[in-house]
């Protein structure tokens, strides 16, 4: 059915470019109008709830009518709508959030700086390796290590790190100096007979292979996700990030975590790096940093780094990085709000039961024939959908019963997101048992359509 002349959908049509959006159908589909929001719910322009299964894009932590951080922006706004932190300006909230983000780090950290996306965060921390590597006199040393199916953002560096085809496609990307190493998916990619422990270190070892053969005294960072996002949910194995630290110590490289999913709560701790006993140089954070409420993101550097771009920024004259909105005060207190909320309903301890919940219901689809994998941890998931249970094989073409599942989920009332054949679970952290069970109860429904489709098709 197309939309009526003058509706928000036809005129979203005839305006708006939409990001990762198939353009031309979105010319005949027009858009999911959603108006508001509810607690875990979202509404469309036609009064029809949606349980919010992915909190928007792995974000909406506290759901969507929180009215604290609504009444945080307000007075911030009142008292100081903008200011910036060049020049040795601050404002009040970026440094009161500054230092409760260094309280809260999961290894001794000494400084933040703030952007508006986890792009600009992890473009940001290029840009500060490479700075770091000259000013110690080693120009070399500049090349990046991120993973098969990572993912960074979609800036010229940061879309280059990512490890996804589609975002690097046509658009002249990678970059030089950005290398990618295997993807630590051991139910996709462990070999016949391969524990998972063996295959942790294979992980390690391959890793180490690409330092070695390019030159240790090339290679500036390492960046990973703890648990990979948009990859499709790839939760590591135990020892993976043990092994892969030993290698980066041994070669001098620094260690990026990318938290900006992981961060606040989402794996059952404060940050992803306290759940798999990573140690990180330099983090990354965005996304429930405010709850997504308003755009911010965060960076936090050990002391060891920012003593270094300290000596610089003082032989140079200034550090010749910043945005105009890095510390936004009126973010900045929407964050802090959302970090006191947290703190106060003790949310990243809920989520260690609630996440067990969903993982325990999750897990009972594991016999289901469209299903290869349930994965995940804490209050985030993945359901791989294939074509063969015993050989694993995917669809063809990858992402069609995906797809259709996530139209069919759409209808059932729930919004989840199809990454390829995988489907994402990560719903905001306040959500309860019983909301989780009504979350199941709508993805057994679009489940089974999609198995009688899948059969009626002959895709089986
Ligand atoms: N890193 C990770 C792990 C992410 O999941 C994302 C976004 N999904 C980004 C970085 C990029 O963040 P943004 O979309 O805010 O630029």
């Amino acid at each position: 059915m197309s939309p009526k002349p003058n509706s928000i959908a036809s005129r979203d049509i005839a305006y708006c470019l939409h990001p990762y959006t198939n353009a031309r159908a979105h010319e005949k589909k027009g858009p999911l109008v959603i108006t508001h929001g509810k607690g875990i719910e979202v509404f469309d322009d036609q009064g029809k709830s949606y349980i919010e299964g992915m909190a928007g894009l792995w974000s909406t932590s506290l759901g969507f009518s929180e009215e604290r951080l609504v009444e945080a922006a307000a007075k911030q706004m009142r008292a100081l709508p903008f200011y910036h932190g060049f020049t040795h300006k601050t404002a009040i909230p970026a440094v009161e959030l500054s230092e409760k983000l260094i309280a809260m780090a999961p290894v001794p950290m000494s400084k933040v700086i703030f952007a508006n996306s986890g792009s600009e965060a992890n473009d940001t921390i290029v840009k500060l390796v490479w700075y770091y590597n000259n000013a110690l006199g080693r120009p070399e040393k500049k090349k990046i290590i991120s993973r098969v199916k990572g993912y960074h953002g979609v800036t010229v560096a940061t879309a280059s790190m990512t490890g996804l085809p589609v975002n690097q496609t046509d658009f002249d990307l990678p970059i030089n100096n950005i290398l990618h190493t295997s993807c630590p998916h051991y139910w996709r990619f462990g070999k016949e007979g391969e524990s998972e422990e063996a295959f942790a270190s294979r992980m390690a070892c391959e890793l180490e292979e690409m330092i070695l053969s390019e030159g240790p005294e090339t290679i500036a960072a390492f960046i990973g996700e703890p648990v990979m996002g948009a990859g499709g949910v790839i939760i590591p194995p135990a020892t993976y990030w043990e092994k892969i630290q030993t290698v980066l110590r041994k070669h001098d490289i620094l260690l990026i975590a990318d938290e900006v999913i992981c961060g606040f709560g989402r794996t059952g701790n404060s940050f992803g790096s306290q759940t798999f006993g990573i140690e990180p140089d330099i983090m990354s954070m965005a996304k429930a940093l405010s709850s997504s409420y308003l755009p911010i993101s965060a960076v936090m550097l050990n002391d060891k780094f920012y003593q270094v771009i300290a000596d610089n920024s003082d032989k140079i004259g200034v550090l010749g990085h910043g945005f105009t909105y890095s510390g936004h005060p009126v973010c900045a207190a929407v964050a802090l709000e959302t970090l006191k909320i947290y703190e106060e309903r003790n949310l990243f301890a809920q989520v260690a039961e609630t996440g067990a919940h969903l993982q325990n219901r999750l897990a009972a689809f594991k016999d289901h024939p469209l299903v290869g994998e349930v994965r995940g941890i804490g209050l985030i998931a993945g359901v791989e959908l294939v074509q063969n249970k015993r050989t694993k094989e995917s669809f063809s073409p990858a992402g069609k019963v995906g797809t259709y599942l996530n139209e069919r989920a759409v209808e059932e009332g729930l919004i989840i997101r199809n990454m390829g054949d995988t489907i994402a679970f990560c719903p905001p952290l306040i959500i309860t048992d019983d909301q989780i069970d009504q979350m199941i109860g709508r993805f057994a429904k679009a489940l089974e359509k999609t198995l009688d489709w899948t059969r009626r098709e002959g895709l089986l």
